[in-house]
């Protein structure tokens, strides 16, 4: 088959490699669709802390199953939407629904292989959890962005996004969106987010309620300040690495606050000073969030199916598996927000 395999940070090349055999108790999928993450991008360029090279990246992955070696209500040309993770299911995080906190959990396009290829061997373990059934004409593009919107409904999640609450994202890409898409289903009592890239603007303005702000601008920093108002902030999402974990932020939030550390911090980011008075006195919370559960990315598919979250117009860029470059240029270049890998 083709493939796209990681061989060295810097070195992914398209490449004929063998097909994979159909796992024992798992399924043997053909991939539709496989959008490109900010990690992937993050572990061409510099690898990650779970990443095993050489290696098919791609971990946002929608297929038709070709071949199944299991009693179930899914059969050969079902196409199916993946959680990437594959856990245990026997530890104590597992049996509490948090799998993506499994300390023995593999994650596919990480340390096996992923979806920017032509198959994928799904492991026994996906079962039945971690596969989710499409309707036949739903767009295998729209439904590989259930994963990243899985993982933003972890991030809020843990930092107990309730309605009416006041929202600060800061950035404005496809995660940034994803999370402004979310809160306004929460609905929120405002939704603030700092973007600097100027298309990025444009989109968020055009197809979401978010007041976005240029920190880049001479005014915006007045303007930020001015749209957090004197009461502050109920919670902090940070969707872009970059951003200064430390006593300032804690001063935007309001008493009872949250910030949810979304984004991995960018090296050297990771040792600011925080107020712990602040935490104590004003009853702040600092949380993280990694990943996606099974369970959220059940959940995330619901409501791309139902229409709910309506994700379509962050699809800025279509490629085939010979156009991945492509694909990784346009997401790095961060004009537009997401691309997508389309199979057929
Ligand atoms: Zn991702
Ligand atoms: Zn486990």
């Amino acid at each position: 088959m083709r493939a796209a395999v990681l061989k060295a940070p810097g070195v992914m090349e398209l490449d004929d490699i063998p097909d994979p055999l159909t796992p024992k108790g798992g399924a043997l999928l053909e991939i539709l669709a496989c959008a490109v993450c900010g990690t992937d991008l993050k572990m061409r360029e510099h690898g990650h802390r779970d990443l095993d090279l050489p290696r098919v990246l791609g971990h946002e992955m929608v297929g038709r199953i070709v071949e199944i070696d299991r009693d179930s209500s899914l059969a050969e040309g079902d196409e199916v939407q993946l959680w990437p993770g594959i856990a245990c299911g026997k530890c104590r995080p597992c049996q509490q629904g948090a799998d993506n906190l499994c300390p023995e959990i593999g994650i596919m396009g990480f340390n096996c292989d992923g979806g920017f290829a032509q198959l994928l061997a799904l492991p026994k373990e996906s079962f039945p959890g971690g596969v989710n059934l499409l309707p036949g004409n739903f767009d295998p593009a729209i439904a590989a962005l259930a994963e990243p919107l899985a993982c933003c409904i972890n991030g809020q999640e843990q930092a107990c996004v309730n309605r009416d609450e006041r929202i600060l994202i800061y950035g404005g890409g496809p995660i940034g969106a994803l999370h402004v898409l979310l809160a306004e289903l929460h609905e929120a009592a405002k939704i603030i987010v700092t973007e600097k890239i100027p298309g990025r603007i444009r989109e968020l303005r055009r197809h979401t309620s978010a007041v976005v702000v240029n920190p880049a601008e001479e005014s915006g920093k007045a303007l930020l300040a001015a749209e957090i108002g004197r009461e502050g902030v109920d919670v902090i999402l940070t969707a872009t690495p970059k951003v200064r974990v430390d006593g300032y932020l804690q001063k935007l939030l309001s008493p009872g606050g949250r910030i949810c550390i979304f984004s991995g911090p960018s090296p050297g980011n990771n040792q600011e000073i925080i107020d712990l008075s602040s935490i104590h006195y004003r009853e702040l919370t600092l949380c993280g969030a990694y990943g996606c559960s099974s369970r959220q990315n059940r959940q995330a598919v619901e409501l791309l199916i139902s229409g709910m979250i309506k994700a379509g117009w962050l699809i800025t860029k279509r490629t085939n598996l010979a156009g991945i470059d492509d694909a990784f240029l346009h997401s790095s270049q961060r004009k537009g927000m997401k691309s997508v890998v389309c199979m057929s």
